[in-house]
């Protein structure tokens, strides 16, 4: 008797847990190469033939094409870290692989997969509470916040920039819009532009929007601007359009033509009347509008998106205006300057200071669209990782520092298990091991030599990372080298790859639909 349709595939017991393992290793190794300072790169080509080159976890796996379901689970891994922390994917998918690995080794010697379960919940508590007692017992001011960052950007393409002048600027944009009610992050901007180097990546205390004015004799810098918007086509009137003349001479033509002149003269003056400086519409202006806004200095811009009308209005405080006859300047808003800047193929628009202080964008800039999709997102987990440390107020050691204090704890618990579990509980403190370890491989260095020295460091000095800059390798204290991480990132991390790497080690029969 057949239960399955004969179509479907199906895989069972040892045969599926082996190849659930095999695929979720699979994809841990593919990213460990990019972990930390000394990380690779990785260029990934799809079919079409784009390329991305990136040292992002999150971006590498979710580019790659991965079908196997087991795989996917971990990709879902990188995903969810990058969700909800934004940084700190590679870690987790390292440690959700190698939580498999040890499984399949855990396997072999008769632990049941109920026991592994078990024990790398439990060893995940110990690693949680390793992660507390880990976290700094500090203010944190600027200066860590600059080191949060950096830590973050190591290893990732900046381009041309250095990490820490990046790191002021993600920390002045997130302090920015910081307040006693938390971090508004929501209210930080990532605006990419090519061209230009990426050491004129700036902050800008406002926003940036993608438009060009409408006439380009208007003036391209307003101080102390009142803004207007609107949801009116300036033009003429559509009906006036469609509807017949019957001209029958010269001077009917004239007439007609200064009928049309002088409604578009009285569009144009209306606005002019209302003492509006800067005017963005949803709609469009007709060129003639345009050049006689232009001769009285009013700067304008057209057919605007919907969602950037709502960002002008809600930083500016200038509310919308769906009639001509409402148009005036109790519902203008306020900004310090508005300028317009010219780029390779663009131009922007920025309106800053005032009102618009609230919100802050981050110009990305950059020679070529790769450096500055790379800039992009290394700023965007930069933000992610700032806002979090910011927000939480807590962090820890970075450069592998917290994991192996994380595996200690882990180890020291261990002896106090009884039965198989304890194996799965130490074997957890291994998988953990790996980031250290992993960090030093990427470094050039000896895993098992660094792995040794750390532990020797740690149980000297409580706190023992693998400091690597440039060419410098050290065994010492993470903090006094300003290596830090959110301590959100490993809770996360630890959370996120038990929960995969026990969900696939229970599987023991696919069955898969062809
Ligand atoms: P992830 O995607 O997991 O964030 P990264 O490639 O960003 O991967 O590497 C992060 C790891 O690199 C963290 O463990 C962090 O503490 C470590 N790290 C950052 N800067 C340094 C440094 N200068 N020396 C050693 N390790 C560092
Ligand atoms: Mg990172």
């Amino acid at each position: 008797m057949f239960i399955l349709s004969e179509d479907s595939e199906r895989t069972s017991g040892e045969d599926a847990q082996q190849s659930n393992i095999t695929a979720g290793k699979a994809i841990s190794e593919a990213v460990r190469t990019t972990l930390g300072p000394r990380g690779m790169d990785k260029m990934l080509v799809s079919d079409a033939g784009d390329v991305v080159i990136t040292n992002d976890g999150a971006t590498i796996l979710d580019e790659m094409d991965i079908e196997h379901p087991a795989a996917d689970m971990i990709v879902d891994v990188a995903q969810t870290q990058e969700d909800e922390i934004g940084d700190g994917t590679t870690t987790a998918a390292i440690i959700a692989g190698q939580l498999l690995a040890q499984a399949e080794n855990l396997f072999e010697d008769d632990v049941h997969a109920t026991t592994v379960v078990e024990g790398y919940h439990e060893a995940a508590e110990l690693a949680h509470d390793a992660v507390d007692e880990m976290t700094l017992d500090v203010d944190v001011d600027d200066e860590l916040l600059i080191n949060v960052a950096e830590s973050s950007m190591t290893g990732k393409g900046t381009g041309g920039v250095t990490a820490e002048s990046l790191a002021q600027t993600v920390v002045g944009a997130v302090s920015h819009i910081s307040s006693d009610e938390g971090v508004e992050r929501d209210n930080i901007t990532l605006q990419t532009q090519v061209g230009g180097s990426s050491s004129e990546t700036e902050l800008i205390q406002g926003i940036a929007l993608d438009e060009e004015a409408v006439h380009e004799t208007m003036p391209d810098a307003v101080e102390n601007a009142d803004i207007g918007l609107l949801d009116v086509e300036l033009g003429v009137q559509a009906g006036d359009v469609d509807a017949e003349y019957s001209i029958e001479n010269i001077d009917q033509l004239n007439a007609a033509m200064d009928a049309e002149e002088s409604e578009l003269k009285e569009t144009a003056q209306s606005i002019v009347d209302s003492g509006v400086d800067v005017l963005f519409n949803s709609e469009e202006i007709d060129d003639r509008v345009a050049s006689l806004l232009a001769n009285e200095g009013v700067l304008a811009f057209d057919s605007l998106s919907d969602s950037d009308i709502r960002g002008i209005a809600s930083a500016t405080g200038a509310r919308r205006v769906g009639a001509l006859e409402d148009f005036e300047s109790e519902e203008f808003g306020h900004a310090d300057s508005i300028r317009t800047e010219a780029f390779a193929d663009d131009e922007l628009v920025f309106i800053e200071g005032g009102a618009a202080a609230e919100s802050v964008t981050v110009l990305v800039r950059g020679g070529t669209e790769h450096v500055v999709d790379e800039l992009e997102r290394t700023l965007r987990d930069a933000v992610d990782v700032v806002s979090s440390a910011a927000e939480t107020g807590s962090i820890v050691p970075g450069a592998g520092a917290t994991e192996i204090a994380i595996a200690a704890h882990i180890r020291s618990e261990a002896a106090g298990i009884s039965g198989r579990k304890q194996l799965a509980v130490e074997a957890f403190a291994d998988a953990i091991d790996t980031v250290p370890r992993t960090l030093a491989e990427n470094a050039g260095l000896d895993a098992i030599d660094s792995l040794v020295e750390l532990r020797g460091d740690h149980d000297d000095n409580g706190r023992a990372g693998l400091i690597v800059d440039g060419q410098f390798r050290e065994v010492g204290d993470p903090v006094e080298h300003g290596v830090v991480d959110p301590a959100a990132v490993k809770h996360e991390a630890i959370e996120s790859a038990t929960e995969a790497a026990t969900m696939i080690a229970r599987i023991d029969d696919v069955i898969a639909a062809e």
